[in-house]
């Protein structure tokens, strides 16, 4: 039975910035499957070619840098009103980002990049009393020694989340974060080929397994619906237990 707290409300607009990879593609996903309208970016034209997700009803991709901030207004411009912005674009350089330019290269991306496209939109997600949803991680709250500009940058957004619910709240925005653990997507493809830290991680966690980037899909979609209406600068875990002990 559906219930109009757990659903999005007809005509529901929704913008998923990194919405063309693992985590992205299955909130992309998901929120076509509600019956939102989903434009989503990726950083190269080859993820739009291949996307799955080409041709369904309601979706249209877009190449995106998100350190390009001419092309992010002029993305914003097009929308009047949107419903959610979900800020998905998300880079780490294992052991590089002890090199000062790559640790830039990093923040600029994960930080400022979520900072950028919040700024560029609001004034469309005002119109509409939308939300914004921000993909953390884990690693806000849990440090790594091989990925120090991730951790940081990942910290930041949460920080970034809290403090801009409360400057957007006056406009009727709310302002949350998910915060994964260890899912299994392209960003960590390289890591999962050491079959001893792939378990590691495995058994470290509560749930005794990696997550699935549909797991994470669930709770950013709540986060955008009527249910969710008092909930802003929350930071969601979804990390099968990890954090818990
Ligand atoms: P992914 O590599 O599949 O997706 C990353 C996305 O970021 C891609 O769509 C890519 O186009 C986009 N991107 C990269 N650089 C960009 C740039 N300069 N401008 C615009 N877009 C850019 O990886 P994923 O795991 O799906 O990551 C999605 C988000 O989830 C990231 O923010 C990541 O940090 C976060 N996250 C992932 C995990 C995990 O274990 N996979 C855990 C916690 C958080």
């Amino acid at each position: 039975m559906s219930h109009p707290q757990f659903a999005l409300p007809q005509g529901f607009q929704a913008v998923i910035i990194g919405g063309l990879g693992g985590i992205g593609g299955a909130i992309s996903t998901l929120l076509l499957d509600l019956g939102a309208r989903v434009t989503a970016t990726g950083v190269m034209s080859a993820e739009l070619e291949t996307s799955p997700l080409a041709g369904r009803d309601g979706f249209e991709a877009s190449v995106l840098d998100v350190t390009d901030d001419i092309a992010m207004a002029s993305l914003a411009d097009r929308f009047g009103t949107l419903d959610l912005l979900v800020n998905c674009a998300g880079i780490l350089r294992r052991d590089a980002e002890h090199e000062m330019s790559v640790f830039r290269q990093v923040v600029e991306v994960n930080l400022t990049g979520t900072f950028s496209a919040c700024c560029a939109f609001r004034k469309a997600l005002a119109a509409a009393k939308g939300s914004i949803v921000n993909i953390a991680s884990m690693n806000a709250y849990s440090g790594l020694p091989r990925l120090p500009a991730y951790c940081a940058s990942k910290g930041g957004v949460v920080m970034l989340t809290k403090s801009l619910a409360l400057a957007y709240a006056d406009d009727g925005i709310r302002v949350n974060a998910v915060a994964p653990g260890f899912i299994e997507t392209a960003i960590n493809a390289d890591g999962r080929k050491d079959a001893a830290h792939y378990q590691r991680i495995a058994a470290r966690t509560a749930f005794g397994r990696w997550g699935q980037p549909d797991e994470v899909a669930g709770a950013v979609a709540f986060l955008a619906m009527p249910a969710a209406g008092y909930v802003t600068g929350s930071v969601y875990a979804v990390d099968g237990g990890f954090l818990a002990g």
